[in-house]
């Protein structure tokens, strides 16, 4: 799945072919996706592309008269390609630029989107998020305080976009062995200093996975250009029975809101009195403030 990095590397690779250039067309041969593609986009032309930016995994192009936001769902990819050039099976969507080169969308499972919005401000896949994690609004304070009184595991509580995008499922694993952080440990338990490692371990990881999609850009203007998934070098992620790159005892796994959960139980070690779907034993080592 194109995780935020993924995005933003995807929206630096083709900002170059659309920004300050004029949009055509835009064909739409599936309008079926996740939410069927606004009926706005098959009806612009003639319009410049005035910048391109990204909040949390959309993709957001403005142009003079609004906004178009694409996500690429489970399987989507962009890439440009020329005039002519031969339509693929799951070719959804074409941006027809004034420069020859068309924004080509292909997504075999059809979970992305392409909609259409005049305000971003009061856009409603937008109302909800929580901060950008590369920007100065998620610190240490706001995590912290974030944190207080929540009884959720803390991989389920980095992973909800209300508290901050684009830490998916890879990322929360990562970042929460970089910490020595156990994955069922309650979020109301992080302490201050605990917090502020999380926010430069999430920072450096997502800054890292970016400049590494630097290097995959070319894939995503080659006409077969597949995504540019990074070659990761991944600790605990996907690695259960493996041994721990620092204590090598057996990575472990298990399931936490139904995603895959990997940890070294030498290394982050399980908070104690709680079970995993105890909510009561977890109230009781949360710290209550009144
Ligand atoms: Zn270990």
């Amino acid at each position: 799945m194109p995780e935020l990095p993924e995005v933003e590397t995807a929206k630096n690779g083709i900002a170059p072919y659309l920004d300050g250039f004029v949009i055509e067309k835009i064909i739409v041969r599936q309008p079926k996706l996740r939410w069927a593609v606004s009926a706005e986009l098959s009806q612009l032309s003639q319009q410049k592309i005035t910048a391109l930016s990204r909040r949390a995994k959309y993709l957001i192009i403005h142009t003079e008269k609004g906004f178009i936001i694409g996500h690429l769902g489970m399987s989507g990819s962009v890439r440009i390609v020329e005039q002519g050039d031969v339509v693929e099976t799951h070719d959804h969507l074409d941006i027809v630029m004034n420069n020859g080169k068309i924004m080509r969308y292909n997504d075999p499972r059809r979970f992305g989107a392409w909609l259409w919005t005049d305000n971003l401000d009061s856009f409603h896949l937008f109302t909800k998020l929580g901060p950008e994690p590369l920007s100065d609004t998620f610190n240490t304070d706001y995590l912290f305080q974030k944190s207080r009184q929540k009884h959720t595991a803390l991989k389920t509580f980095l992973m909800d976009n209300a508290v901050v995008v684009g830490v998916g499922n890879i990322y929360a694993n990562e970042v929460l062995f970089q910490c020595a952080l156990h994955p069922l440990k309650t979020a109301g338990s992080l302490t201050e200093e605990q917090a502020e490692r999380l926010v430069k371990s999430i920072k450096a990881e997502l800054t890292r996975a970016i400049e590494q999609g630097g290097t995959t850009l070319k894939d995503f203007l080659q006409p077969d250009g597949k995504p540019g998934y990074f070659a990761q070098e991944l600790q605990v992620y996907g690695r259960k029975g493996k041994p721990c790159p620092i204590c090598f005892n057996e990575i472990e796994s298990l399931i936490i809101a139904q995603r895959n959960s990997f940890f070294c139980p030498h290394c982050q070690p399980a908070p104690k009195l709680q079970k995993t779907k105890s909510s009561k034993g977890v109230k009781k080592v949360a710290k209550k403030s009144k």
